[in-house]
């Protein structure tokens, strides 16, 4: 089956509390490659632009300040089917809801301090 590409970013919380080194031997252990890797802090206008699927949601605002409230680290990752398969590995986006082993469940904190984004579909990992 032919690598695919998805983007992955390791978000604020997850950065401040050191889980990045793990974050990314658990993605290669997990099979991924790592393709090229970028260490940013968004503007507000960037991550409003980022979730723009999400302004009219009652979390919006609050998605936005956790966002760029620090630090993040963006990664383009390949494998096989890389776009489901990485939200597999990430797991429930509510770390609580999250299947043991994920990614999510391991270093997530809760709904939305929930350690990682991945593209949810190929025209989104595209854009991204
Ligand atoms: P992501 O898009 O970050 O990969 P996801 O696709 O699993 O996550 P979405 O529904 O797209 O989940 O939500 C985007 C992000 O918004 C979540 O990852 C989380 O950080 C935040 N979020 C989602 N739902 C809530 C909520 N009910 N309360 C607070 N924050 C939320
Ligand atoms: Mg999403």
């Amino acid at each position: 089956m032919k690598l695919k590409r998805t983007l992955s970013i390791i978000k604020p919380d997850a950065i401040q509390a050191k889980f990045q080194g793990k974050i990314l031997d658990f993605l290669e252990d997990k099979g991924f490659n790592i393709l090229a890797q970028k260490r940013i802090k968004l503007t507000k206008s960037q991550a409003e632009a980022f979730y723009e699927i999400h302004r009219d949601k009652p979390f919006f605002n609050e998605l936005i300040e956790f966002m760029i409230s620090g630090e993040i680290s963006v990664q383009v990752l390949e494998a096989e089917d890389a776009i489901s398969y990485y939200r597999t590995v990430m797991g429930n986006t509510d770390p609580n809801e999250a299947d043991e082993g994920t990614i999510r469940k391991l270093y997530g904190t809760n709904i939305q301090c929930n350690a990682v984004h991945g593209s949810d579909s190929e025209e989104n990992a595209n854009n991204e």
